[in-house]
């Protein structure tokens, strides 16, 4: 947890959060994103937990995850297995391995590929390659965090559709 009193807003931890207003909320979630944090939460990393999550809001389709828009990371990138750029591969009429060669290999993950943001495939507000995206696009802002060999769900609250379900977890909606 992030240290309250850095970000003044120590009051939270003396205020019920069943009375917070919209306003403690963002200024909470405003600090936390400010550390480059996503809270991560007691619920595996799984289809049902995910989808479940994912249905509690909306995206608002403002494109910032291919843009690169909520991170000031330049190396931010979106993560691919081999399935999926194969996918990728097919659907854009491209060259497997020549597209593989344009790309950087995972730092981590056996046989994956890092699609450099912003995306080359996020073009006029809209994913080109939309039925095939990797499944990093299909779950954000939700993410798997590794802890003790099991994958749990982290939330990004670097936009409002993140900062949306973390709200209704914490209220315990
Ligand atoms: S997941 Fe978030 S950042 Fe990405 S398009 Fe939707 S609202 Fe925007
Ligand atoms: S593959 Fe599509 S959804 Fe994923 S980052 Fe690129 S444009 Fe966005």
């Amino acid at each position: 947890m992030i240290d309250l009193d850095k970000h003044g807003i120590s009051y939270l931890k003396f205020k019920p959060i069943s009375s917070w207003s919209d306003d403690d909320f963002a200024k909470l979630f405003d600090a936390i994103a400010s550390e480059h944090a996503a809270p991560v939460v007691d619920l595996p990393f799984i289809a049902e937990n995910i989808e479940a999550l994912l249905s509690v809001s909306s995206c608002r389709q403002c494109g910032n995850c291919c843009k690169a828009g909520i991170t000031d990371d330049e190396n931010a990138s979106v993560m691919a297995d081999k399935e999926e750029l194969e996918a990728i591969a097919e659907e854009t009429n491209t060259d497997f391995e020549e597209l593989a060669e344009k790309l950087t290999k995972h730092a981590t993950a056996k046989d994956a590929w890092c699609l450099p943001l912003p995306c080359m495939y996020y073009q006029d507000g809209h994913c080109l390659i939309y039925n095939v995206r990797p499944k990093v696009c299909r779950t954000y802002p939700l993410t798997g965090v590794a802890h003790d060999d099991i994958s749990y769900i982290a939330v990004n609250l670097g936009c409002d559709y993140g900062r949306d379900i973390y709200k209704r977890l914490l209220k315990g909606d």
